[in-house]
């Protein structure tokens, strides 16, 4: 084990190679050709099926599951990604439970709904890995658009975009395209490089360039990009991180989750990576547990989620809340942090308990922990950008805003759920409206 030279708790290598690879392997093992018949001979094939209404993406579920059921999956792969080009992704990401599979019947008469989500992995698995790009680019328009950001909606954007004739380039900060599909979303839910896997098959389209490394607002102005193309869309989700304003807050061992876990999801060596003995994560959301989790899944002793409110407030569905606990996770609610205590480095942090219209009650309790996370909320970083409306780009209709030629989607414009299903529809409609208006 390798002692962290700054926080005497944090340290790498907590365990085995082997326990690691088991840690980290797939959440959900994909169905076999077997399993998945007897998944989807489980569909009514309802005729106003609720699961289609309650997909951000209006995917046809009951068309692709009965494509399934008759041995064609890669039709049905086309049946899905013509609404979500993403729906690799998706299929492995999306809260199923408390979208398409909520609203199924099944789950409704039996509370046990049809496996859509494997389903949907079944399928698009099954095209992808055979390198089958189903679509082709329309003839070539001459209309250019620049695409800011290559997360889900920007290049959910960008692949309409291409398919429709367009040319576009995407500019993307990182070294890598996907946005936090490669850098975000939690190791065990898309292991094995599927995030740019599947980026290399969305970019078989033909039509997009990629161009890494480059910010909006430090290396291309949005005056000029409004200038060299004919239609602009924002896709460049939220980089920023609200603060942990309490005493002791910027001791060593404190950083954001989100930065953690893009460490994570970007290490070759998980052994390498330091972690706590005694890890404690501010904040309710995905991000706090998909962070509590990774800490215990690598090694840390105790690992404490603190939430402000009480769980039924909680941002992360309940089946995230029950895989932290099932993984170890203590979850502590009504309690807002007063301050970090420790030599340089944070040894403790002191909670004070709150009622649930957030009034402190007087009663604190410190717990050990050396390591902090933040993870209560992110913010939209950037100057000059079109109006605003709740720290977020206003958006009107498919993702119109303030300035004319200039779209945007996903998790910086206003509306909508942080998803990357929703991001990818943002994305499409948005897409759809600036070949509308490209074309007159
Ligand atoms: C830790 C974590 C876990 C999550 N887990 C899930 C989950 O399990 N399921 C789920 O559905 N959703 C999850 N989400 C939410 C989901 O990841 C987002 O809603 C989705 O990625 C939003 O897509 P986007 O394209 O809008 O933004 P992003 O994915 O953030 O992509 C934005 C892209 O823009 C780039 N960029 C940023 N600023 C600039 C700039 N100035 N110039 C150029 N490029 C820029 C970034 O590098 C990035 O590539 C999670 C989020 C987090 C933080
Ligand atoms: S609601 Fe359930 S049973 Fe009905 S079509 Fe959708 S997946 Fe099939």
């Amino acid at each position: 084990m390798t002692q962290s030279p700054f926080s005497p708790g944090v340290a790498a290598g907590r365990l085995d190679d082997a326990a690691y690879s088991e840690n980290f392997s797939d959440l959900h093992p994909a169905l076999d050709p077997h399993e998945a018949l007897v998944a989807a001979d489980r569909c009514y094939f309802c005729h106003d099926a609720p699961c289609i209404t309650a997909c951000p993406t209006d995917i046809d579920i009951p068309l692709f599951i009965r494509q399934i059921a008759t041995g064609t999956p890669d039709a049905a792969a086309k049946t899905i990604l013509s609404q979500n080009i993403m729906g690799g992704m998706c299929a492995r990401v999306c809260p199923t439970e408390t979208l398409c599979e909520e609203a199924c019947v099944r789950e409704m008469a039996e509370g046990k709904p049809v496996k859509i989500g494997q389903l949907q992995r079944y399928a698009t698995d099954h095209l992808q890995e055979q390198g089958i790009h189903p679509f082709s680019r329309a003839a070539v328009t001459g209309k250019t658009v620049a695409v800011v950001g290559a997360g889900p909606a920007g290049l959910s954007c960008a692949h309409r975009l291409a398919m429709l004739g367009h040319d576009v380039t995407a500019y993307d900060a990182r070294a890598k395209a996907g946005g936090l599909n490669e850098y975000g979303i939690a190791a065990y839910k898309t292991p094995e490089g599927f995030a740019q896997a599947e980026v290399d098959w969305l970019l078989q389209i033909g039509g997009i360039t990629l161009e890494h490394g480059k910010a909006l607002g430090a290396d291309v102005s949005l005056d000029q990009l409004k200038s060299e193309f004919d239609a602009v869309f924002l896709g460049m989700g939220l980089g920023g991180v609200n603060a942990l304003n309490v005493e002791g807050g910027d001791k060593a061992g404190v950083s954001d989750a989100v930065d953690f876990i893009a460490d994570l999801r970007q290490a070759s060596d998980l052994g390498a990576l330091p972690v706590g003995r005694d890890v404690v994560v501010i904040g309710g959301g995905m991000t706090a547990v998909d962070a509590a989790v990774q800490s215990k899944l690598l090694g840390a002793l105790n690992v404490t989620l603190a939430y402000r409110r009480g769980r039924d407030r909680m941002n992360a569905s309940v089946f995230e809340q029950d895989l932290a606990a099932s993984k170890g996770v203590r979850i502590m609610t009504n309690v807002v942090p007063k301050a970090l205590h420790g030599n340089g480095a944070v040894q403790e942090i002191e909670f004070e308990y709150v009622t649930d219209d957030m009034t402190g009650t007087g009663e604190t309790v410190r717990i050990p922990a050396d390591q902090v996370l933040r993870a209560i909320g992110q913010t939209l970083k950037g100057d000059g950008l079109p109006d605003l409306e709740g720290g977020k780009i206003a958006v009107a209709g498919a993702g119109r805003t303030s300035v004319t030629g200039v779209w945007a989607g996903g998790d910086c414009a206003s509306g909508g759920d942080d998803l990357t299903v929703t991001a990818v529809a943002e994305g499409r409609d948005a897409a759809m409206d600036i070949h509308a208006s490209l074309m007159g």
